[in-house]
């Protein structure tokens, strides 16, 4: 797939870009050029009407009547007058009401003289006529005829003047103007190609640099460039996730080490006992006493994968966790009588203020393992002759649940451990303590679960106190939200 696309050059964003860039400025420049010759040819166009009407007026000034017949009436010795005069008489024709051609130019004669017929209709139009009058040689010549009155006569004048200059200006621009579009066009491809290359070159450093991540070089992050921009935001944004993938890797890893080292240590037990059962026992009694050893550890072993399933499945969120209004007040009652039997023998004081009607949103199977992990825990890890409390309370944003001990403690640096799987604290006074250190683990999650917080103090020695609240159900919600998946068990 990569191949694919590395290979197929006009799939490349860079090629895509240019060449819709290209387009779209050809489009542009082309519609532009369209534009400006058409602005040009009005503007010449209008030009042309204005200085043959210059030209009409001049004309009517020097031409007069004598008996009917046209004389050009001007200071012939002055040059300029005579250039003006000689001008003006290049391209036209006067004629009698009835059409009689009374004087006319060689160019108006090459032309063709007007018709009979289009002279009477021109005259019977009081507003001037404008006519565009393609000449032998092909010059285009732009002509007025109107009637012009002398005494009670009418006649019939045409004034033209040539084009050719409107027009060699108007091809001029043209021919320039589409020659050098294709260079316009190919320089900015050019450019935008530089410039694409410049835009995707970052975009290319990070896929390159993203491809030598592997498993085993997860601490590698791509540098950010310091542009500030959507790229920078990109690399930030995938450095991140390197960060959690980072973190997810090693909680995997960490996962795999505690799981094959809790399972073989009563593994080996198991084994050794078998052996030596099998070396040394010699009478049913003592075949039977070292099977029931051995039962007792794969019982132990059993718990392990029990509890190990039960926390993946929370991993991966199978466990459905059954919320509804749960009386906790009740719950925690009913709990703690059955821990009243261990307390006492232990020779432990228990003690609770409970406040009545705590409710909250929860699943009641994870509450009564919360209570149950919190409340074993502090009579394991209390001496005899201590003392165990469990407080609830319903205060006006949360209800908090504290259970309390005058048990070992723990220490500060242990503190923030104590909820990693199998994690435990190996002090002479818990060690004769039996455990998976998967209870607090699960505890943690179950508070998440439930949108709860938890906070340890502790101090070695007095004792462990951990107080959980969680968010008091909304009086206005009367059927709360359905039961939701739990979120992944954090390490
Ligand atoms: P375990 O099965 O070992 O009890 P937990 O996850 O429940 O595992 O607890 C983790 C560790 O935290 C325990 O091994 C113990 O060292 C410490 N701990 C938990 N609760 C208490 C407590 N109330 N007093 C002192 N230490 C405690």
């Amino acid at each position: 797939m990569r191949s694919t696309l590395r290979g197929d050059f006009t799939r490349g964003l860079r090629f895509r870009l240019t060449v819709t860039y290209l387009l779209m400025f050809s489009l542009m420049l082309t519609a532009i050029g369209f534009l400006f010759r058409s602005n040009l040819s009005t503007t010449l166009d209008t030009q042309a009407h204005e200085l043959l009407e210059e030209e009409w007026s001049a004309a009517l000034a020097y031409l007069t009547f004598e008996n009917q017949r046209p004389v050009w009436f001007y200071d012939h010795v002055d040059p300029d007058e005579a250039a003006i005069v000689t001008r003006l008489q290049r391209v036209y024709m006067l004629t009698d009401e009835n059409g009689n051609v009374l004087q006319n130019s060689v160019t108006y004669a090459n032309l063709g003289f007007d018709a009979p017929a289009l002279i009477k209709s021109i005259l019977a139009n009081p507003t001037a006529v404008y006519r565009t009058v393609i000449g032998p040689q092909g010059t285009r010549y732009l002509i007025k005829s109107s009637h012009i009155v002398d005494k009670k006569h009418i006649y019939y004048l045409a004034l033209g003047r040539p084009l050719d200059l409107s027009d060699q200006t108007l091809r001029r621009f043209t021919v320039n103007y589409f020659i050098a579009l294709p260079g316009l066009i190919l320089l900015t491809g050019l450019l935008g190609w530089l410039l694409a290359g410049r835009v995707i070159g970052p975009v290319n450093d990070v896929s390159q640099a993203a491809q030598r991540i592997t498993g085993s070089s997860l601490d590698m992050r791509i540098p950010l460039r310091g542009a500030g921009d959507e790229l920078d935001h990109l690399i930030d944004t995938f450095n991140s996730m390197m960060d959690r993938l980072k973190a997810s890797f090693e909680q995997v890893r960490q996962f795999s080490t505690d799981v094959s080292h809790e399972l073989r240590t009563p593994l080996t037990a198991i084994r050794g006992q078998l052996e030596v059962a099998l070396m040394t026992a010699s009478t049913p009694e003592q075949y039977r006493e070292a099977m029931e050893k051995a039962l007792e550890d794969v019982e132990g072993l059993s718990n392990i994968v029990r509890a190990l399933l039960l926390l993946s499945q929370a991993e991966s969120g199978q466990l459905v966790l059954q919320k509804t209004n749960l009386d906790l007040s009740a719950t925690a009652n009913d709990i703690l009588e059955q821990f009243e039997f261990a307390a006492e023998e232990k020779h432990i004081r228990m003690q609770s203020h409970i406040e009545p009607k705590c409710v909250i949103f929860a699943d009641r199977t994870q509450m009564d393992r919360l209570l149950n992990n919190l409340l074993s825990n502090a009579i394991k890890y209390t001496p005899e002759g201590g003392s165990v409390q469990l407080e609830i309370a319903c205060h006006e944003d949360d209800i908090r649940l504290t259970v309390s001990d005058t048990g070992v403690g723990i220490q500060a640096s242990q503190l923030p451990h104590i909820f990693d799987r199998f994690y435990r604290v190996r002090t002479p006074e818990t060690n004769g303590q039996q455990g998976l250190g998967l209870g607090l683990s699960f505890v943690d999650w179950i508070v998440k679960a439930h949108d709860g917080r938890i906070d340890i103090s502790s101090e070695p020695g007095k004792g462990t106190r951990f107080a959980v609240s969680f968010p008091k159900i909304d009086p206005a919600s009367e059927s709360p939200s359905p039961a939701n998946v739990p979120d992944a068990l954090p390490a």
